[in-house]
């Protein structure tokens, strides 16, 4: 029954998330107006906004434009859904599975956001930092772990932007992978910030190869960290505990 309900109330949000992804790089309300075929400008009637049903039903195509709709928007729903019924597994109804709910959702905003527009905007990272850190006062990892955890990881991420662009005369760091760091330590403490940040770098460097090797980058490529960061982030706040107990286990 948990799980019906996470699934369900997953694909809803995730819907709703599609409009933050769409609407948050290009300075729209989020609120207001109601979803519209972005070729077009046709209000979309109830039937057209179901979640993933309605992509297959119009087999991918506005109705009145006939223009392709982005397999984005099913994806997001599909996977935010997924993500529910995992977290929900995972945790049970607990306040925590609340709180990892709440970060998986902006995890998911910032992946696609990060991949399609190369920018992590404020108005997730900075409300972000400050929703986990007022959580962990009452639950997991506890507001100390939390605080060293947002310090540490967009001191560090700073700290290494400032360095890459007083040797190299340019940015290869933008500021909003920094804000996202100190948001994942926020909320997930300095230990599975830490995990998400050699799991993302050793995703990222992997796919970086992969794309030299196809001749799709060079070395002067940018990656979207933020990307790699979300990818990262979502495992290590469901096994990150485990994965960590296990590595000090061996000392
Ligand atoms: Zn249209």
């Amino acid at each position: 029954m948990l799980y019906v309900l996470a699934a369900s109330l997953g694909l809803v949000i995730g819907s709703f998330l599609n409009v933050c992804i769409y609407r948050l790089p290009r300075d729209q309300s989020i609120a207001w107006p109601a979803s519209r075929c972005t070729t077009c400008g046709r209000p979309l009637s109830w039937y057209e906004n179901v979640p993933v049903l309605s992509y297959l039903v119009l087999r991918g195509r506005c109705r009145t434009c006939g223009e392709g709709i982005s397999a984005m928007y099913p994806i997001v729903e599909a996977v935010t859904s997924a993500l529910f019924v995992l977290l929900a597994w995972h945790f049970g109804p607990t306040p925590l599975l609340f709180v990892r709910i709440v970060f998986a959702c902006a995890m998911v905003v910032l992946f696609v956001i990060d991949l399609q527009h190369q920018i992590l905007p404020n108005e997730i990272t900075l409300p972000g930092i400050v929703v986990g850190l007022a959580c962990s006062v009452f639950l997991e990892p506890g507001w100390r772990d939390a605080l060293i955890g947002a310090v540490a990881g967009g001191g560090s991420l700073w700290l290494l932007a400032e360095a890459y662009r007083r040797l190299r005369h340019k940015d290869g760091l933008g500021f909003g992978d920094v804000k996202m760091l100190a948001m994942i330590g926020a909320f997930l403490g300095w230990k599975l910030m830490l995990l998400t940040l050699v799991f993302a770098s050793f995703t990222g460097s992997f796919v970086a190869i992969a794309l030299m090797l196809a001749r799709r980058a060079d070395w002067q490529s940018k990656l979207p960290l933020g990307t790699f960061l979300a990818l990262a982030a979502v495992p290590a706040s469901v096994i990150g505990e485990a994965i960590v107990n296990w590595y000090l286990g061996f000392y």
